[in-house]
């Protein structure tokens, strides 16, 4: 099946609303002159959200690195998927390692979070990805169903519109990603318990991006394996120029 390619810029806790403003005058001038074939989307951090919807609302599409698993209420420090949804925000990145390791979210917490992103028709982008300890002990199929197994508690045509980023932990911010074998090996296991899981037709529309060192001289070789759709992209996404460099990748063949 083909999938629309994706490539999903996560910016952390960088760019204050400044340096969003800069970098979207540099990236848009000459994004909209690329003829890319497929989606682009970024996360900025929660207070440069409405600068960055301001100067593109629909492409690339503004995502959320976080949300609340609560609808509204007595949750200081919190924002709901509501909340999100009323400034333009087009899906939220669902379970990020560093979410998951510095700010112990659990899988039952993640669940929630999905649920409320699924509530509000917004993309619930999931990640998902073994640490460097779980992978010396061969853990990568059990933490990968662990993982994946939130999105069995929801009936499979809910999820159509799911993208998976798989991030070994081990590679994120690090000199080098994943190898192609290791890529290759993981994204064919995710798919098989997608389908277990959801389904064939729903599992086959599912798009798996790879994320972990990603960047503009690594990023082709990735993009070739047939069961990667896309990209997440930390540390190489922040500079405009780098970031294009991995847009151009998308460009239309021909
Ligand atoms: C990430 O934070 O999801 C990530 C993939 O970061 P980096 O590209 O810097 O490894």
């Amino acid at each position: 099946m083909k999938r629309n390619p994706l490539l999903i810029a996560n910016w952390k806790m960088n760019h204050g609303i400044n340096e969003t403003r800069m970098f979207f005058e540099q990236f848009l001038s000459n994004f909209y002159s690329l003829q890319i074939s497929g989606e682009v989307m970024i996360a900025p951090a929660f207070t440069s959200l409405q600068t960055a919807i301001e100067f593109c609302s629909e492409n690339p599409l503004i995502i959320s690195q976080n949300v609340s698993a609560y609808e509204e209420g007595a949750y200081t420090g919190e924002i709901s998927v509501e909340m999100l949804k009323k400034i333009g925000i087009a899906g939220v990145i669902l379970g990020h390692s560093e979410r998951r390791s510095l700010f112990a979210e659990t899988d039952s917490m993640i669940e929630k979070k999905l649920n409320r992103v699924l509530s509000q028709n917004l993309l619930p982008i999931l990640c998902v990805g073994e640490s460097a300890e779980e992978r010396e002990n061969s853990m990568l199929t059990e933490v990968l169903r662990r993982q994946i197994g939130v999105c069995s508690h929801f009936s499979a045509d809910k999820l159509i519109n799911l993208v998976i980023a798989y991030e070994p932990v081990w590679a994120i911010g690090a000199n080098q990603p994943a190898s192609i074998e290791e890529i290759t090996s993981a994204h064919s296991e995710i798919r098989l318990i997608l389908n277990e899981f959801l389904g064939e037709n729903v599992a086959d529309s599912i798009r798996i991006l790879y994320g972990g060192s990603v960047k503009p001289e690594n990023m082709a070789k990735i993009f070739a394996i047939s069961d990667v759709d896309g990209a997440l992209v930390g540390g190489a996404s922040l500079k405009a120029n780098s970031f294009l460099s991995l847009c151009k990748l998308l460009q239309k063949q021909g």
